[in-house]
C-alpha cells in the first residue's frame, strides 16, 4: 500500500511555527528587560518613579504573555500530538485484546502522525487480509485432512481386509503344514510297516536252509531293503526338520554302549575294506546321560558310515571326550580317506549336495546325511565342524549338550560286578597305568599298582588278589615269565591273570593257555573292550554277573510271550523272531484281546503294538496297569511302534509301558529288550526275597558246609563241562582261603575303629563268598555283622566276630578235608 508523504502543513512545520512564536515572545520580553536594566542609575533617581513602574508593568505583561503562550502551545501540542497518540494506543489495546483487526484509527491531514496512522491502518488491513487468507487456508487444510482421513480409513479398511486374508492364508498354511506333518507321520508308518515286513521276513529267511545262491539273493534283498529304509529315513527326517517338527527325546541312555553300537554297525563294512576301525573313550567320560540316543546314534553312524565309505585304506577312529560345561560331549570321526577339497567343504553341508558330483555314481548316496547331521547337532545344542585335506583324510567333529545322569552313573558304579575286586596292576608304563587305573577305579575295583616284576611277586604272595593285570613288556622280566613265576606259589596259582600284549606277541598262545592267562591288546586300552576282558579274565560268567547286580543273559527257562499285533505280516515276523529266541508266543490282534488274555494267562512279557483297531496299544497298556493294581502282579510291557514321531516313546511310557522298540527291529534288539525287562523282574524278585542270598536264618541247625547247598555251589563247579571242574574248584577254594584272612582282619579293624561302613562292606563280601561255597552258618553270622554295619553301628560286633572266626576255622578245615580230597 502507498503511504502518504507528509505535506507542507506537516507536524514538523507546525511545531516550528509554534516554537518560532514562542521564541519571538521570549525575545521581546528579554529585550524589554534588557532595556530596563541598562538605563543609567541617576536617571532612575532623577526621573522619579513613573518609568520604573511602567517598565515593571511591561515586564509582567511580557511574562504573562509568555505563560499564556506556553499554555496555548501546550494545548496545541496536546491536540496535535498527544491526543492522536493516545487514540492510537487505545486502538492498539482494543486490537490486542479482541484480535479484531477491523478497527481503524482516524486522522485527517498529511502530517507524520497521519502517515503513522495510515500505516497502522494498513497494517491492520494487511493482518485482517492475512487472517482471512489463513482462515481460508485452514478451511482448505481441514478439507484436505478430511479427505486424507477418508483415504486413510479406506486404506485401513483395505489393510484390515488384507490382514484378514493373511490370517486366513496363515491358518490354511498352518493346517496344510499340520496336514503335511500328519501325512508324514502316516507315511512314516505306512512306509516302515511293509519295510519291516520285508526286512523281518528276509532275516527269518536267511535263518532257514538256503542254497548258496538263494542265500546270496536273500542277502541282496536284505541289503537293498536296508539301503531303501535308510533313504526313506533320511527323506522323512529331512521333511520333519523342514516342517519344524523335529523334536528330541530326553531319556537316559548309556553313551559308551551307544558308541560301541555305532562302531558295530560299521564294523562289517570296515573289515571288508581292511580298515582299522577303533573307538576311543576318554578316561573318566561318564557313562549314563540323558538325551536323545536315537538321534545321537544317527549322527555318529552317518559320520562313521561316510568315513568308511570314503576311505580306501588306513583307519577310521571314533573318539568321545567330555568337555565343559558339564554334559557337553565332543565326538570326532577321523579317517585316512580321500579327503574333501576346500571348495567342496562348505557345500557338502547343503542338502542333496555331494563333495564331487562325478563320484556320485561310484559311492552313491542322497547328499542328505550331513545336512541332517548338522541340523540334529544344532538341535542338540552343539555344532558340526570339518577339517579335511584332499587325499589325506577328514575329521568331522561335533558337540552335543547332554545331561549327565548322576543317579544312574552313581548306581552303575555301585552295582558294577567288579566292585571291590582286588586287582594288581604291574606296569612301568605311565600311560597304561593312568588309563587302566582310571577305568578300574571307575568300576569300583580295589587296585594296587607296581612298577616291576619283583614287587609284583611280593604283593601276590603277601596279599590275596582276584586278578593280576601284567604288562607284557615289564621292566626286569616279561609278563609271561612273571605269570609263570606266580603259578609256582600257592597264592599265585589262584589269581587270574590278564596279560597286556603288544601287536606282535600273539604267538605265545600255547604258553598262555598253560598259564591260564588271558590277553588284551594294549593299543585297545582306551576302547570299550577292557571291561569285558577283565570280566572274562575273572571268569565271571553271565550268572555271576547277574548275582553282582549287572545285566544278565536271557534266562534258560522258556519264556511265555504275548505278542499284540494286528498286521499279519508283522505277526509272522514278530512270532518268528521270538520263537527263534526260544520263547513260547501267543499272538492276539488288538488291545482289547490283549487285556483279556493278560487277565487269563500269566505271561513273562508282552510286546504291544501301538496302532491297532478296536483298542490301541496305549489304551490296552493303561487298562492292564489298572487291572494289575488289584491283582498284585506287574507284567513287563514293551511297546512296538512303526511311528517314528517324537513323543511316541514318552506316550508309551506314560501309558505304563516299560520299554519301547521302534520297528523294524532285529532279533538282537528283541532279545536285549527282553533281557532288560526280565532281568529287572529277577532283580526285583530277588530283592523281595532278601537279595537272593543264602538263608542263614533257617530254623534247623546248619552243617558247617551245607551239602544241600553244595549241589548249588561246589557241586556245580565240580561238575562243570570239560573235565576242568576239579581244577576250578581248587582255585575257588584257594581263592576263598587266601582272601578271607584279609577280610577277617578288615572286620576286626572296623570293629575296633568303630567303622560301620567298613564292617558292612567286609562282612558283605565274606557273607557272599561263604554262601557261595555252602558255608551257610558262617554266612549267617556275617549277615548279622553286615546288618549291624548297615544300621551304622559296630556295637555288639565283637562277640559276632568271635563267632565268625570260630566258624571260619571249621569251614576252612571242612574245605581242606572235604571237596578237595
Ligand atoms: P551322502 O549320503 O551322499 O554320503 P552326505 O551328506 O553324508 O551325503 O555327504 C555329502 C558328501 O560329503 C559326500 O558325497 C562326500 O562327497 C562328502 N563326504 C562326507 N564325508 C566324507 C569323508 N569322510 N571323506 C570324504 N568325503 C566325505
Amino acid at each position: 500500500m502507498q503511504l502518504p508523504w507528509p505535506g507542507q502543513s506537516s507536524l514538523k512545520s507546525r511545531l516550528i511555527t509554534l516554537l518560532l512564536g514562542c521564541n519571538t515572545l521570549l525575545l521581546l520580553s528579554l529585550t524589554l528587560s534588557f532595556i530596563y536594566y541598562q538605563r543609567p542609575a541617576s536617571s532612575t533617581v532623577t526621573t522619579g518613579s513613573t518609568l520604573p513602574h511602567f517598565a515593571s508593568f511591561q515586564l509582567t505583561l511580557a511574562l504573562l504573555g509568555s505563560v499564556a503562550l506556553a499554555a496555548f502551545l501546550s494545548r496545541r501540542i496536546d491536540r496535535i500530538i498527544s491526543e492522536p497518540i493516545r487514540d492510537l494506543s487505545r486502538k492498539m489495546e482494543i486490537v490486542s485484546r479482541s484480535q479484531d483487526y477491523r478497527v481503524r484509527v482516524d486522522r485527517a491531514g498529511e502530517d507524520e502522525l497521519a502517515v503513522l496512522f495510515a500505516c497502522f491502518n494498513n497494517m491492520l488491513a494487511e493482518i485482517s487480509i492475512r487472517d482471512e487468507r489463513l482462515a481460508l487456508h485452514s478451511e482448505e487444510l481441514e478439507l484436505e485432512v478430511a479427505e486424507r482421513t477418508l483415504e486413510l480409513s479406506e486404506v485401513n479398511r483395505q489393510l484390515e481386509a488384507s490382514l484378514e486374508s493373511v490370517r486366513d492364508a496363515m491358518q490354511s498354511a498352518q493346517s496344510a503344514n499340520r496336514a503335511k506333518s500328519d501325512f508324514l507321520a502316516q507315511m512314516s508308518h505306512e512306509i516302515r510297516t511293509p519295510m519291516y515286513g520285508v526286512l523281518g521276513m528276509t532275516e527269518l529267511l536267511l535263518g532257514t536252509d538256503l542254497t548258496k545262491e538263494q542265500a546270496r539273493y536273500v542277502d541282496t534283498v536284505r541289503r537293498s531293503g536296508e539301503a531303501l529304509l535308510s533313504i526313506i529315513n533320511n527323506i522323512l527326517d529331512f521333511s520333519k526338520i523342514e516342517a519344524g517338527r523335529m523334536e528330541l527325546e530326553r531319556i537316559p541312555f548309556d553313551l559308551h554302549q551307544l558308541a560301541a553300537d555305532a562302531i558295530a554297525v560299521c564294523a562289517e563294512d570296515a573289515a571288508r575294506k581292511g580298515l582299522e576301525l577303533t573307538l576311543e573313550l576318554e578316561p573318566g567320560l561318564p557313562r549314563m546321560f540323558v538325551g536323545d540316543p536315537g538321534r545321537l546314534r544317527q549322527v555318529v553312524v552317518n559320520l562313521l558310515g561316510n568315513a568308511v565309505k570314503f576311505t580306501l585304506k588306513g583307519w577310521v577312529r571314533l573318539t568321545l571326550a567330555a568337555s565343559e560345561p558339564l554334559g557337553l560331549v565332543c565326538f570326532s570321526v577321523e579317517d585316512t580317506g580321500i579327503g574333501i577339497a576346500p571348495e567342496a567343504q562348505l557345500r557338502i553341508f547343503n542338502q542333496f549336495t555331494q563333495g564331487d558330483e562325478s563320484m556320485t555314481r561310484k559311492y552313491g548316496g542322497t547328499g542328505l546325511g550331513l545336512a541332517i547331521a548338522r541340523q540334529l547337532t544344532e538341535l542338540m545344542g552343539g555344532s558340526l565342524e570339518l577339517a579335511s585335506e584332499s587325499g589325506r583324510g577328514s575329521r568331522f567333529s561335533f558337540t552335543a549338550q547332554l545331561e549327565v545322569h548322576e543317579e544312574a552313573t552313581r548306581s552303575e558304579r555301585c552295582c558294577t560286578a567288579l566292585r571291590d575286586k582286588r586287582v594288581l596292576l604291574a606296569t612301568d608304563d605311565e600311560e597304561t597305568r593312568a588309563v587302566i587305573g582310571d577305568q578300574l577305579t571307575s568300576w569300583g575295583v580295589d587296585m594296587e599298582c607296581v612298577g616291576d616284576a619283583p614287587d609284583a611277586f611280593c604283593r601276590i604272595v603277601t596279599a590275596p588278589f582276584d586278578l593280576a593285570v601284567l604288562d607284557h613288556r615289564l621292566a626286569g622280566t616279561d609278563g609271561i615269565e612273571l605269570a609263570a613265576t606266580f603259578r609256582t606259589v600257592p597264592a599265585g596259582r589262584s589269581v587270574r591273570i590278564l596279560l597286556l600284549t603288544e601287536r606282535d606277541e600273539q604267538c605265545h598262545s600255547t604258553r598262555l593257555a598253560e598259564l591260564e592267562a588271558t590277553t588284551f591288546p594294549k593299543r585297545a586300552l582306551r576302547q570299550d573292550g577292557l571291561y569285558r576282558a577283565v570280566m572274562a579274565a575273572l571268569g565271571m560268567d553271565e550268572e555271576e554277573r547277574r548275582d553282582a547286580g549287572c545285566c544278565g543273559a536271557p534266562a534258560p527257562r522258556q519264556r511265555q510271550v504275548l505278542l499284540v499285533e494286528d498286521n499279519t505280516v508283522n505277526q509272522e515276523v514278530g512270532k518268528g523272531m521270538l520263537e527263534s529266541l526260544g520263547c513260547r508266543v501267543k499272538v492276539v490282534e488288538d488291545g482289547a484281546a490283549a487285556v483279556s488274555e493278560v487277565q487269563r494267562t500269566r505271561y513273562d512279557v508282552v510286546f504291544m503294538d501301538c496302532q491297532m483297531p478296536v483298542m490301541d496299544g496305549l489304551e490296552a497298556t493303561r487298562r492292564i496297569r489298572l487291572w494289575e493294581q488289584g491283582s498284585g502282579t506287574r507284567i513287563p510291557i514293551i511297546a512296538l511302534t512303526a511311528y517314528a514321531m517324537p513323543g511316541d516313546r514318552v506316550a508309551c511310557l506314560e501309558a505304563g509301558a516299560d520299554d519301547y522298540l521302534s520297528k523294524p527291529f532285529t532279533c538282537e534288539q528283541i532279545a536285549k529288550a527282553m533281557e532288560r525287562q526280565l532281568d529287572g523282574v529277577a532283580t526285583t524278585m530277588a530283592a523281595a526275597h532278601g537279595e537272593g542270598e543264602a538263608e542263614p536264618a533257617a530254623v534247623e541247625p546248619l552243617e558247617v558246609i551245607s551239602h544241600d547247598k553244595m549241589s548249588g555251589a561246589l557241586e556245580i563247579i565240580r561238575t562243570l563241562p570239560g573235565n576242568r571242574g576239579m581244577e576250578i574248584l581248587r582255585k575257588v577254594v584257594d581263592l576263598y582261603l587266601a582272601s578271607t584272612p584279609a577280610l577277617l582282619q578288615t572286620m576286626r579293624e572296623a570293629e575296633s575303629g568303630g567303622d560301620a561302613e567298613k564292617l558292612k562292606a567286609a562282612a558283605h563280601s565274606f557273607k557272599s563268598s561263604s554262601a557261595n561255597l555252602g558255608a551257610l552258618r558262617l554266612a549267617g553270622v556275617c549277615m548279622e555283622l553286615e546288618s549291624l554295619g548297615r544300621a551304622g553301628s559296630t556295637e555288639g560286633a565283637l562277640p559276632l566276630l568271635h563267632q565268625v572266626e570260630e566258624e571260619y576255622r571249621l569251614v576252612r578245615d571242612a574245605l581242606r578235608g572235604g571237596p578237595l580230597c
